[in-house]
């Protein structure tokens, strides 16, 4: 099989050297030249249980796929604001029969996915997993993880089933899901609570659970996820079982030390964040159906203000 994996950051350097291992053929496509440059020259290297591994791959940067052959699979491992451009730029690789597969954080991406995609081999998935990049060309991987995934055209689940198969070929440990849709909202919502407030306060996550109100933060935050998310696709939001799932990842033993993707970003990296496709996403939903989405609206103009500040728009 054929797999592309577009966008070859942390989780795609993860996936592209899982999938490989277990006998894929795997090519990355980046729109990072130093990265690569860098997989080109030295290959992928990967920090895996205390040890450094080695794994060559041909990379291409995704404005120059001339070479490439359709292909069978693409897994797509972007920052939501990078999908739109980096689908545009697929387009000559993805054929009548590719099945495309969505693993992004956040919500509404099979609007983008379906402009440059047959809608059948649109294919949703949900992953624990994680990753971190150390550099270019070089991955650390931690923990453990797994995937959910489903085919958004119900005529397409016997798909679905062999792409969870070669998953899981590569310990990926992955199952259909019947509702990926509540997974994904209920990921987001947990990211739409701690992500934002963590990078504004420049504080991990037993730091936000020391701010007062914070109880009151969290159910306000859920609420208006849990609200847009059923208006819009029908999803049943448990919000007691979010909440609970929330504050307990606040104790050290836990994910307490953790600061979320967001803070890595905006405050670690100085780097454009996904917040539009979170909070952003659900402040402009709700504002469309005549949802109250006032701390949605809040968080995001506030991150998008301190990346201003920031200097990197
Ligand atoms: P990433 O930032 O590591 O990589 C995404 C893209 O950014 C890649 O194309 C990469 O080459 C490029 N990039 C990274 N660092 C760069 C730099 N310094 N300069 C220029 N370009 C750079 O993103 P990721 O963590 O792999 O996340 C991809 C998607 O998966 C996101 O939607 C994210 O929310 C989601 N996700 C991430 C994790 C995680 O643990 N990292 C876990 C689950 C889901």
């Amino acid at each position: 099989m054929k797999i592309v994996i577009a966008g070859a950051g942390a989780m795609g350097s993860r996936f592209g050297y899982m999938l490989k291992k277990s006998g894929q053929q795997v090519i990355l496509v980046d729109s990072w030249q130093k990265n690569v440059d860098t997989i080109n020259q030295n290959g992928l290297t990967v920090d895996i249980e205390g040890k450094t591994e080695l794994m060559h791959f041909t990379a291409y940067h995704s404005k120059n796929l001339k070479e490439l052959e359709v292909a069978d699979t693409i897994i797509l491992f972007v920052k939501a604001m990078q999908l739109s451009d980096m689908l545009s730029d697929l387009q000559t690789i993805i054929g009548d029969k590719t099945r495309v597969i969505c693993l992004l954080n956040g919500v509404g991406h099979v609007e983008t996915i379906k402009k440059y995609v047959p809608y059948k081999n649109i294919f949703v998935a949900v992953t624990m997993w994680g990753a971190k990049l150390v550099d270019a060309g070089h991955v650390l991987l931690s923990g453990d993880g797994n995937i959910e995934l489903q085919n958004i055209e119900p005529s397409e689940k016997e798909i679905g089933d062999q792409l969870v198969d070669i998953f899981n070929e590569a310990e990926l440990k992955a199952k259909y899901s019947n509702d990926v849709m509540t997974s994904i909202w209920k990921k987001a919502c947990v990211n739409g609570v701690l992500n934002a407030i963590c990078a504004l306060l420049d504080c991990n996550l037993s730091q936000f659970a020391q701010i007062p109100s914070n109880h009151d933060f969290v159910v306000k935050v859920v609420t208006e996820f849990a609200t847009v998310a059923k208006s819009i696709d029908n999803v049943e939001l448990d919000q007691e079982s979010v909440i609970s799932f929330i504050e307990q990842s606040y104790s050290p033993e836990k994910l307490g030390t953790h600061y979320p993707s967001m803070h890595q970003d905006l405050i670690q990296n100085h780097r454009l964040t996904e917040v539009d496709y979170i909070n952003g996403y659900v402040a402009e939903k709700g504002k469309e159906k005549g949802i109250p989405v006032p701390y949605c609206e809040l968080l995001t103009l506030l991150i998008h203000g301190r990346e201003k500040v920031l200097g990197i728009v």
